[in-house]
């Protein structure tokens, strides 16, 4: 089977870039994307900068119609009320947010965010009209205990268990360890464990969602690397931290192909 799913390259910033630096950013970004053009028309590139950012990244993506998509970190599970700190998904959806984060690795352990909780944002963020790319991997004590694909997949059924089959996600693979290690899966061991979870959303969500759904692979991706994993039957494109933060180098990930 061909496959029609559009790669997808995320730049995930982090707490990096605060909203004035985050404006020259995206403007040299989006330069640097534009002088080849061409190349890279075929995929879909998305900045997910943090949300004090995101009024001004959405005011200049709008303003210069740069094709680059927005997303968000994290969101609530809440859409308003007493959640002192909280983002609620409606406000992300005003702000023309398409793409939402949830359960980065970096949330589950820091922020001891449970499977339940991670459900419950992507629940939040279909609510509000968001794709969630939701985030899963096992850490190098997971890989020793229960091998490669059990704990994401464990982790995928989890989110999925409220979803209704036609609402849109994203899944991305990252690797605790990989996490900006330096020291990316191979191709091969993103492929296994990526394929695996597109077994597991035949299942869930049924063939047609599962074919349409972009799976994702991250941690230590850089334009050393993306090519690699792009090669791979079920890696539709990367969830990036580090090489995000470079422009030459987010640039040449997002032009893999060449
Ligand atoms: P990294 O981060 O590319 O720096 O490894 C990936 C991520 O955390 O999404």
């Amino acid at each position: 089977m061909v496959n029609a799913r559009t790669p997808f390259i995320a730049g995930n910033w982090k707490m990096n870039l605060d909203h004035l630096q985050s404006i020259a950013f995206v403007q040299k970004l989006a330069w640097s994307l534009k002088d080849s053009k061409h190349d890279y028309a075929s995929v879909e590139a998305a900045v997910f900068p943090p949300f004090t950012d995101l009024r001004s990244v959405q005011t200049l993506i709008d303003a210069d119609k740069l094709e680059l998509s927005l997303g968000a970190q994290d969101l609530s599970d809440n859409d308003s009320g007493a959640y002192t700190g909280d983002i609620s998904g409606a406000f992300l959806a005003r702000l023309d947010v398409k793409y939402v984060i949830v359960g980065h690795s970096e949330r589950r352990t820091i922020h001891g965010e449970t499977d339940e909780v991670v459900a419950s944002k992507v629940a939040a963020a279909h609510r509000n009209g968001l794709v969630p790319v939701l985030c899963v991997g096992e850490t190098a004590e997971d890989l020793e205990k229960h091998g490669p694909s059990a704990v994401p997949v464990a982790q995928l059924r989890a989110a999925l268990a409220s979803i209704p089959g036609t609402a849109e996600i994203v899944v991305a693979y990252e690797p605790v360890w990989a996490i900006g290690s330096g020291q990316a899966a191979t191709p091969d061991q993103a492929e296994q464990v990526c394929a695996a979870l597109r077994e597991t959303l035949v299942e869930v969500l049924g063939a047609d969602a599962a074919a349409a759904t972009r799976i994702l692979y991250g941690g230590s991706v850089k334009s050393g690397n993306i090519a690699a994993f792009m090669r791979e039957p079920n890696v539709d494109g990367a969830l990036v931290g580090g090489a995000s933060l470079d422009i030459p180098e987010f640039a040449s990930i997002v032009r893999f192909q060449h």
